[in-house]
């Protein structure tokens, strides 16, 4: 079955559109640790942002039980995005239980119905979690469909069309598979927001503290830190975010990350007809 789904670079209607980033990722904390820099530069552009996770973390605590540690870790997640003027979203799933399941997929379109998103990232099709594979699934599937009359009950916009859709890196940027470094389409400068970055993620407190219990020293933010450093060695910056473009069909074709951030002067709507 071939959808008629509109190509993007005939929607003039992009134009007028607000220009929406919207990160679906399984676990809160996830977007931070893997888009937050670009996500802030994004927002210093004038885009909105939208973070949403699948899973609502309640396996997140050696301690807490499930309701309280997903009670604190949507306010967590809610105090990092709001430090960009973002919004966070929660499917509500419960941890180690993202499935690609009719009932995810209506919630993920139904998702992307109301944020009306630009630009998706998510996770690669190959990460070290299977809630990270499953949400990949459940963002793909919806970037796709929501754009379809019949795919949603919800109000359809009239300019939604197939978003640019980007993987992130899986975890220390390697295939579980193979444990090959993932080469990347797209490496986002992120060394000037970095501390931006580092101080979004410090909202995660309750993550943080129990790694700093584990490892008796700051491992959250230092493991980031150093997969940033590693990937921007790629590009000879101190700190870089790595992505995957998705290309396939009825997918927009031009690297509009890239194109966007590697120079201040380009406006969005230069980077989007690139
Ligand atoms: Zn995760």
């Amino acid at each position: 079955m071939r959808y008629n789904v509109v190509p993007f670079d005939e929607m003039e209607v992009m134009m007028s559109k607000v220009n929406t980033v919207l990160v679906l990722m399984a676990h809160p904390d996830d977007a931070e640790i893997l888009c937050g820099g670009t996500l802030i530069r994004l927002a210093q552009l004038g885009w909105q942002v939208h973070i949403a996770t699948a899973a609502n973390g309640d396996c997140g605590s050696a301690e807490l039980g499930r309701d309280e540690i997903a009670a604190v870790r949507h306010l967590e997640a809610q105090e990092a995005v709001t430090k960009i003027g973002g919004t966070y979203h929660c499917l509500g799933i419960s941890d180690v239980q993202v499935a690609y399941t009719p009932t995810n997929i209506c919630k993920a379109i139904d998702l992307l119905r109301r944020v009306n998103p630009t630009l998706v990232i998510t996770h690669p099709r190959q990460d070290y979690m299977l809630d990270h594979e499953q949400t990949h699934l459940l963002a793909r599937a919806a970037s796709f469909a929501f754009a379809i009359p019949n795919a949603s009950t919800l109000p359809l916009p009239e300019s939604a069309v197939v978003p640019h859709l980007y993987y992130a890196d899986p975890l220390e940027g390697r295939d579980p598979y193979s444990g090959e470094v993932v080469e990347p389409t797209s490496l986002i400068d992120i060394s000037d927001v970095m501390q931006a970055k580092s101080q979004m993620l410090a909202c995660h407190v309750s993550q943080r503290e129990w790694l700093r219990k584990h490892h008796g020293m700051d491992e959250y933010i230092d493991a980031m830190q150093r997969h940033g450093a590693m990937r921007g060695q790629l590009c000879h910056c101190d700190y870089a975010e790595a992505f995957v473009q998705h290309r396939g069909h009825a997918y927009p074709q031009n690297d509009l990350l890239s194109r966007l951030l590697e120079s201040s002067n380009l406006t969005t709507k230069e980077a989007i007809h690139d």
